[in-house]
């Protein structure tokens, strides 16, 4: 489609952010909308069919503006920065409705804050619709990233899309939206079924008053000893391939499984689902909702500031009094990688080096989406304050401190290594399982017990 050389006019697009409202905003699940929804709330006026409407006025959406290059035709994006933050622009999830049948359009997002992108490789949008409530991705021969002339020779991404169906909301995504209500959904779910081997506790209250939940799973009445395993996801708002991963892990040490139940006995799973609840439920990529990277603060977190660092590492050094903390892991997602991997921390002898990477050897073994050759280890002292480097000092556990980075895009063809499989949803969740079941064949080896695991 040809482009336009000038913009005729912007749009400003409803967002949480931009609501002149008191009351907190509804919170209210993508597939929950509908055309009628929006017609009541006044956040649609009646336009011409094919002028197309953007929101992102519901819980994790982001889009800042509109700019109509051709009405009907062409229009440009613009991503809403952090809240109080401007430096970081990548996560993005809004609402196109009021399409035409077979219209056919092109989107350019152009403010992205980072130019290095797996867009380069193939990544594309993923989309939804009314109808079709699973996430797709756009066939990536729609996609382009490119440096434009237009932009002031930034690097943007522009992709061309068929609105197949009138009357149907589409949401478009960065990623696999995984929200602050999903998450207390599927708590909820858990904790109506009254496992005696689950427990949840209110950790605290993040600046704008969300919960934090610390989840607890073990074999309350095993007399074995054991060791604890603490777990902490979305620190980092945008990567929401890590919560996939930790909601895999959970559902699998919840089953019935029998080395799910073997695991229980020996070990106390301590899980932090959600480090940064409003950065989620804002639509931020990498910031809590005063603008900071909570990554960076976990040598000196301020408890007015940085509440949720503040209690989680004050939970876990207060753990580590009591219990024996044999690894901690911090979920994330890699926006430039095209495999998922560890970074692990370097430490002095060759014999706990080999310990080291034992855990990501397994996962490895285990996990067609995991790459252990991509292991990094790191020292970059821009690290210094990550939950990965601290608490490794801290509990003095660095050996068994590790940063999982899932691929936002892709793993390798376990049949032909040359070749990029785009994840979904699905490879996230089973990378989870995978992750539990590689802790129990660490025990196995290392503490030759009798456990046995076959193999994949
Ligand atoms: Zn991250």
């Amino acid at each position: 489609m040809k482009a336009h050389p000038h913009l005729q006019h912007s749009l400003s697009v409803p967002n949480f952010q931009t609501q002149a409202n008191n009351s907190p905003p509804t919170i209210a699940l993508p597939h929950a909308h509908s055309m009628s929804d929006l017609n009541a709330k006044g956040d649609t006026k009646k336009k011409k069919k094919g002028d197309l409407q953007f929101r992102a006025n519901f819980e994790s959406g982001n889009l800042n503006k509109v700019h109509v290059v051709q009405d009907g035709f062409e229009y440009d994006l613009y991503i809403r920065p952090d809240t109080n933050n401007a430096n970081y622009r990548l996560w993005y999830y809004f609402c196109v409705s009021n399409a035409k049948k077979n219209q056919r359009v092109l989107f350019t997002i152009c403010n992205f804050s980072k130019q290095r992108s797996l867009y380069r490789q193939g990544m594309a949008p993923i989309v939804k619709s009314t109808s079709r409530p699973h996430w797709e991705c756009i066939p990536s021969k729609q996609v382009y990233y490119y440096k434009s002339y237009r932009h002031g020779k930034t690097y943007v991404l522009s992709f061309s899309f068929l609105f197949d169906q009138e009357d149907e909301d589409y949401y478009f995504a960065y990623s696999f939206p995984y929200t602050y209500t999903d998450l207390q959904r599927f708590l909820h779910g858990i904790e109506v079924k009254q496992f005696p081997y689950f427990r949840r506790e209110l950790l605290g209250r993040t600046v704008q008053y969300r919960r934090m939940d610390l989840l607890t799973i073990t074999d309350f009445e095993s007399t074995a000893p054991k060791k604890t395993i603490a777990i902490t996801a979305r620190i980092h708002p945008g990567e929401t391939p890590a919560s996939y991963v930790c909601h895999g892990l959970i559902s699998f040490l919840l089953s019935d499984h029998s080395f799910a139940k073997m695991l229980r006995e020996i070990v106390v799973f301590k899980i932090i689902p959600m480090l940064n609840p409003d950065g989620v439920f804002l639509g931020n990529y990498r910031c809590s909702s005063m603008g900071y990277d909570l990554n960076r603060q976990w040598m000196n977190p301020a408890s007015w500031a940085h509440p949720e660092i503040a209690l989680t590492r004050e939970c876990l050094l207060k753990m580590s009094e009591t219990e024996e903390i044999d690894f901690y892991i911090d979920l994330h997602s890699h926006s430039t990688a095209t495999s998922s991997f560890m970074f692990v921390n370097l430490v002095d002898s060759s014999s706990t080096r080999e310990e080291t990477l034992i855990l990501p050897k397994l996962l490895d073994m285990r996990a067609k989406e995991f790459q252990f050759a991509d292991t990094k280890c790191c020292k970059d002292p821009l690290k210094l304050g990550t939950g990965r480097r601290t608490i490794g000092e801290l509990l003095k556990i660095a050996k068994h401190c590790y940063t999982l980075e899932m691929s936002f895009y892709s793993y390798l063809d376990p049949s032909d290594a040359t070749k990029l499989v785009p994840l979904n949803e699905f490879n996230y969740l089973e990378l989870g399982k995978n992750l539990g079941l590689s802790f129990l064949e660490f025990y196995r080896i290392t503490q030759n017990s009798s456990f046995f695991l076959g193999k994949k």
